[in-house]
């Protein structure tokens, strides 16, 4: 039995790779491009790029890669077989075996794939936000929103795998255009992707004139980390902007009271970091929005413990339970 396990989160954008001990201690790091290249099968990119990385935080502790237990966490609806089956923010690796394509490359028959919300859900359960508690939400926020369910001390995994697709709730069916081919879902409106999108959409119907005033009166140059920047420092049009956000967040989370009564959500992602700016507006809206708000024990809305390490953590997870 291995003391060691590797995990993988696999972004849109970014490939981090943890080497974690049982106990939960990281004893490597190591973070990548995500490659986005047509020209190969599915997965099969991405593939070479984790391999990669098991090799070289193998050679730093002198493991053989064959022999240490893996899990990676991916952006999308993963089938209980391993297939990644639907990706639509790593459409390259869509339709693709990552584990069968891992195992086969490293010799080593402990590879595991398992929706990267549903990792950081487990890794927050195990040792962070979740700990002790039997029935929340994660919620990250990167480029969409990925959920992981965790009801009566459980994971909830679904007929198929795919429980939890919580950034394709739709909450405005007239709403903007998703990569899935919907409309108006979840993560266009409060995940980081959203707010880029709503900030491109004030700063043309003159909601930023102050931003868009720095950037040379053009409002296409107003990026998100502007809103955010300026929001820190008080400036009212970019407050009001992160508070929209924070309206949209509390929307999707009142609907999941509503189907779930889970009274705890983990918020992780990319867009955590700036959950000053945002977490407020939504805790205040949600008290609004939630059926019966009173008459509920207290709905509780913290930060993840882990930020972006909490999916890789959890795929370390994966690697120990299922190897
Ligand atoms: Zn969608």
């Amino acid at each position: 039995m291995s003391n060691v396990a590797i995990g993988i989160d696999v972004g849109g954008t970014k490939a981090l790779a943890l080497m974690v001990a049982r106990d939960g201690r990281v004893v490597g790091e190591m973070k990548s491009q995500t490659p986005h290249d047509e020209g190969f099968d599915a997965g099969e990119a991405t593939a070479k790029v984790l391999v990669d990385q098991i090799y070289e935080l193998c050679e730093r502790q002198s493991l053989d890669p064959s022999q240490v237990p893996i899990g990676v966490g991916l952006p999308g609806m993963m089938r209980r077989d391993g297939h990644l089956a639907f990706a639509p923010n790593l459409q390259t690796a869509s339709g693709a075996d990552l584990g069968a394509q891992l195992g086969d490359a490293l010799a080593n028959s402990s590879v595991f794939c398992e929706n990267d919300a549903n990792c950081a859900a487990l890794a927050e359960h195990e040792w962070g936000a979740g700990r002790g508690i039997s029935d929340f939400v994660m919620v990250t926020l990167g480029t969409g929103i990925g959920g992981g369910v965790v009801a009566d001390g459980q994971l909830v995994r679904g007929r198929s795998g795919f429980a939890g697709e919580i950034g394709h709730m739709v909450i405005d069916a007239h709403g903007a255009p998703c990569l899935c081919g919907g409309h108006g879902c979840w993560e266009r409106y409060a995940s980081g992707g959203g707010l880029h999108r709503l900030t491109r959409e004030a700063a043309l119907e003159g909601r930023l004139a102050t931003l868009v005033e720095q950037c040379a009166g053009d409002p296409r140059a107003v990026r998100a980390e502007d809103v955010t920047a300026a929001a820190a420092e008080g400036l009212d049009e970019a407050v009001a902007l992160m508070r929209e956000v924070g309206w949209w967040l509390a929307l999707g989370l009142s609907n999941l009271v509503a189907i779930l009564d889970c009274g705890h959500f983990v918020i992780g992602g990319g867009l955590s970091e700036a959950s000053d700016l945002v977490l407020p507006a939504a805790r205040e809206y949600l008290a609004e929005l939630v059926e019966g708000y009173d008459a509920r024990p207290t709905i509780t809305v913290t930060t993840s413990m882990f930020g972006a390490r909490s999916g890789a953590m959890g795929a370390t997870l994966v690697a120990f339970e299922r190897a």
